[in-house]
């Protein structure tokens, strides 16, 4: 989706070309024009661009565990929005060619953009086809100082937050603009790899294994993800019949039965949170445990990614229920600005509260009353807006059955009312940073 500010300068700048040239006034609407290179947010300028829908990302790579070498193309399907002469996907690997609606375009990299010129312009509302092919070591990629790509001794981790699909694809890197996916990794025969969705199926030849994942619902582009590597994949039948595919690093050591004792009550999780949420609102279900390369959980989308950190001291279930709680809150129902990433994280925390109500393990109440007294006023985490503070502005609008509804809510708060201003995130760390000083902390704040 673009930004419309962005839009009417746009149309005030065909004006005056128009005017320039002698055209009439009536022509000038017609005048194609760069998209931009932001989708107008706050905390990350940078992020997204304006111009045009992506629709579909179909992305097909080879990679090499070996060297961390991955090479191929995806091809974008987007919708311009207005009369386009020039537009931009966010990336940061090494572009090759671009071809759109199969003819070559001119392009140019830089600072993690990736600028496009089409030899003819694309006409608002006509969808057009992108092909960028290219190829890099993702983990010798950094963005503006950061490098989210994790390598690991046998594979890699395409997974944090906000930032990660440039890494791996061109986007427009912003949850304003979700899309549908379809990912195909080939890895040496013996290498599993894991995405998005549902598994449409595997094939090899001459030593190598290619995994087709389809992510049909839209999804915003940094919960689209990629674990790489040797796991125990399992797959089994859900929630209301969908596919669980969970897998499991084959080192994750000691933890290995912890980690399974809570990732496969995925979907207990998932039926616990429909009596409260409603229906479950994707395709596929399950969950990934990385044997090493994280220090925290993400809500990736119909599949969560945990560090086996979470499972360290045995088995851990509010870590599902709050990575599953996302899905509701954070992939089917999105910020429309990160910096109101608190509200993703608040409806997750007051979730793993109410599943503590359910185990009779502790009140929302007692949890919240516990968590505040552990913090004197001075303590720096009040600093910042961490999910058990989030939780807390959530309890304190505790759902009447029957009046509010937690969807209801997050869509009130998505269109920029019911936000306490005292709540707001004041800081610009990275959003994990934030998280980390929460719940997707190890070793953090614990209340159970
Ligand atoms: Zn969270």
């Amino acid at each position: 989706m673009s930004g419309r500010s962005s839009l009417r300068l746009c149309t005030a700048a065909a004006l005056c070309a128009a005017t320039l040239i002698g055209a009439p006034a009536g022509a000038a609407s017609a005048t194609p024009l760069p998209g931009g290179p932001s989708i107008g947010d706050s905390y990350y300028p940078g992020d997204g661009n304006t111009g045009y829908d992506a629709t579909h990302y179909d992305i097909r790579l080879t990679y090499q565990p070996g060297t961390d070498h991955l090479d191929g193309s995806t091809t974008v399907l987007l919708t311009p929005t207005q009369d386009l002469s020039r537009f931009n996907l966010d990336f940061a690997l090494t572009v090759h060619s671009v071809l759109v609606d199969n003819v070559p375009a001119r392009f140019t990299e830089g600072d993690g953009e990736l600028v496009i010129t089409p030899a003819a312009p694309l006409a608002q509302g006509r969808p057009a086809t992108v092909v960028v092919r290219y190829d890099g070591v993702p983990s010798e990629v950094t963005v503006g100082g950061e490098q989210a790509w994790k390598r690991t001794a046998d594979g890699a981790l395409a997974v944090d937050e906000p930032h990660i699909a440039r890494w791996w694809f061109p986007s427009d890197d912003h949850p304003l603009d979700k899309a549908s996916y379809d990912v195909s990794v080939a890895v040496p025969d013996g290498t599993q790899v894991i995405s998005n969705g549902v598994l449409t199926g595997t094939t090899s030849r001459l030593g190598w294994t290619r995994w087709n994942w389809r992510s049909s619902r839209p999804q915003a582009s940094y919960l689209a993800f990629l674990a790489i590597g040797h796991f125990d994949v399992r797959r089994a039948t859900g929630l209301a019949g969908q596919p669980l595919v969970t897998a499991y690093g084959t080192g994750l050591g000691d933890s290995a039965d912890a980690a399974r004792a809570s990732v496969e009550r995925t979907p207990e999780a998932l039926e616990f949170l429909s009596g409260l949420f409603g229906p479950y609102p994707f395709e596929a279900q399950g969950g990934v445990v990385a044997s090493e390369g994280l220090g925290f959980a993400l809500e990736n989308q119909t599949r969560p990614v945990y560090s086996p950190k979470f499972f360290a001291r045995g088995a851990n279930t509010y870590v599902v229920v709050h990575e599953n709680a996302h899905q509701w809150f954070g992939d089917a129902v999105s910020v429309a600005h990160w910096r109101d990433i608190w509200l993703n994280e608040g409806f997750a925390t007051f979730a793993e509260w109410l599943w503590s109500e359910h185990e009779h393990e502790g009140t929302a109440q007692q949890l919240f009353d516990h968590t505040y007294a552990q913090h004197p006023a001075e303590d720096p985490f009040w600093q910042v807006l961490p999910g058990a503070r989030a939780g807390e502005a959530v309890r304190r609008r505790r759902l009447r059955p029957g009046r509010d509804d937690p969807a209801g809510a997050a869509q009130r708060h998505r269109r920029r009312r019911d936000v306490p201003p005292a709540a707001r995130v004041g800081g610009r760390a990275p959003v994990r940073q934030r998280h980390d000083r929460g719940f997707h902390r190890p070793g953090g704040p614990r209340l159970w």
